[in-house]
Order: structure tokens, then C-alpha cells, then sequence
């Protein structure tokens, strides 16, 4: 029998109540899996539902309807419990500019509850891990964003979570900044940690991730590998990512270019 995917989620919907009253529908019926080592890609263009779909996996968000697992923790029983096996990078997540990496560290710690006397080692890991050594005592404000940006995933790793969820995490990033950030993504893959991660940078994480989710209008249009993906999207023409993720969203995506 396999295991249970470390995210496990079913039917996933989100209707936000507009302040004109209208319903926008922004995720409707959204299911995915990520086992332990695996990375996943979670596809879409702009206002395809990926922030909403991620913020309710992170218990930020209650949903409309279904329901989501994290490490056998279900999102609306036990939001906690998802908490603890989670570490989750928004888009948005800040660093405070006066506080160094190894005191966000260290205060994140005491907030997961762990003890007092086994924080100081877990940071030193981390800050290995991260490569964050060598400005661990400088205030964040004078660090470049991909050191801050590391500071987030550190951040969200301080607990030693099974699962990692990025919402656009390279989007602050330049080209290096990126990779070493997809680097160091591949490697806690490595150790056996589930990732799921968005992003709207196709080429970026092409190679890099084992299967890609493709979401739109709020629903999973299509997922799979990468070469799945070519397969089925553009059959016998062969392409890449991007040419199978604009095939898949296209309005109706079964009929060919160029027929009516
Ligand atoms: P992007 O790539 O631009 O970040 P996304 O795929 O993450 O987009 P969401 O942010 O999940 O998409 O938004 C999905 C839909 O829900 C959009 O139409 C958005 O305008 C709408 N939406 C998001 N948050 C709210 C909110 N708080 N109230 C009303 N509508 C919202």
C-alpha cells in the first residue's frame, strides 16, 4: 500500500463575497497531491485561484467547501496540527529590516514551541543550509532580497516541517537569486520533504519539478509531468512547458490551432 501524500487535497472550493455584493468564484473544485520528495508546480495565469488555493492549505483562508490534508491533518479539524507539519513562503511574507536572520530564527523557534536549549543548534543548521553564515548578525534591511528571500525559507523551515508551500517565491529574485533558490528547493526535495510551490516563471522550474498542476478560471485544467504534458497538449508536434500550458488554458483547449 503507498503512503498518504503529504498534501492531500479534495475539491478545494473559494467563493469570495464581493463588496458589491457579487460572488467571485476564484477557486472551484481544486485537487491535488504531493507525496513526500516531490515537487510540484502549481501553474496559472494571473487570478487563476493559485494564492487563494495555497492560502487555504495554510489555514489562512477558511474554504467554501472540501477539505485539504497536510501530513494526515486536516485544514478545517485540525489547523494546527497542519500549522505544526507546514512552513509556508507567500508572496508577501516580509522580513523585519532591524531583526537579524539569526534572531527571526530564534523567535520563530520560541513561537513553534521549540525548546529553549535546542534552538540555538537548529538555527546554526539553518543558517548552514541556507548559507546565511556569513550575514547571520546583520540586520535584514542591508541584506539583497535574495538573502531576505532565504531569510523567509528559513523562516518557514525552523520547525523542521515535512511540507513547504511557496506562493512565487523567485518572484523578487534575478536569474542567480532564482536558481540558488530552486538549488537549495531540490535538495530539501532531498530529504524527503513535500513541495509545493507557484509560480508564473515556466522555464525557471521546467526541469526542475516532477509534476505540474495547471490551474484556471479557479479549476485544475490539466496536470501531470512535463513530458505528460507535451504528450497530451501537443501531440506529435513536441514543445515545451509553456507551449503545453497555453494549450491547456486556452478557451477551448481540444480544438487545434486554426480550425474554428
Ligand atoms: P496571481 O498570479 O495574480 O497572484 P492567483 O492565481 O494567485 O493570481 P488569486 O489571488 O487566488 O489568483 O485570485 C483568484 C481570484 O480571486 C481573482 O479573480 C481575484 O481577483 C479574486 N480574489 C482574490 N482575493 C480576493 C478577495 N479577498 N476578495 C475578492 N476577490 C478576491
Amino acid at each position: 500500500m503507498s503512503p498518504e501524500p503529504v498534501i492531500d487535497v479534495g475539491e478545494l472550493v473559494k467563493h469570495y463575497h464581493a463588496s458589491d455584493g457579487s460572488v467571485v468564484r476564484a477557486v472551484n473544485g481544486v485537487s491535488l497531491t504531493v507525496d513526500a520528495g516531490e515537487m510540484v508546480g502549481l501553474l496559472g495565469a494571473n487570478g487563476a485561484g493559485k494564492t487563494t488555493t495555497l492560502r487555504m492549505l495554510a489555514t489562512l483562508l477558511t474554504p467554501t467547501s472540501g477539505t485539504a490534508r497536510v501530513a494526515g491533518c486536516d485544514i478545517r479539524r485540525d489547523p494546527v496540527g497542519v500549522r505544526r507539519n507546514l512552513g509556508y513562503v507567500s508572496a508577501t511574507t516580509g522580513v523585519p529590516d532591524r531583526l537579524s536572520a539569526r534572531e527571526i530564527f530564534t523567535s520563530f523557534g520560541r513561537l513553534h514551541g521549540i525548546l529553549a536549549e535546542a534552538i540555538p543548534q537548529r538555527v546554526d543548521r539553518l543558517l548552514d543550509l541556507l548559507d546565511l553564515r556569513g550575514c547571520a548578525d546583520r540586520p535584514a534591511g542591508r541584506l539583497s532580497s535574495g538573502q531576505r528571500q532565504r531569510i523567509s525559507l528559513g523562516r518557514a523551515l525552523v520547525h523542521d516541517p515535512p511540507a513547504l508551500i511557496l506562493d512565487e517565491p523567485t518572484n523578487a529574485l534575478d536569474v542567480i537569486g532564482a536558481r540558488d533558490l530552486l538549488d537549495l528547493l531540490e535538495q530539501l526535495r532531498a530529504e524527503g520533504r513535500a513541495i509545493l510551490l507557484s509560480t508564473h516563471r515556466l522555464h525557471e522550474i521546467e526541469s526542475r519539478c516532477d509534476r505540474f498542476v495547471i490551474v484556471h478560471g479557479g479549476r485544475v485544467v490539466a496536470a501531470g509531468t512535463r513530458a505528460g504534458l507535451v504528450a497530451e497538449w501537443i501531440p506529435g508536434r513536441g514543445g515545451d512547458l509553456e507551449d503545453a500550458f497555453f494549450q491547456a488554458i486556452r478557451p477551448d483547449p481540444r480544438i487545434p490551432e486554426g480550425r474554428p
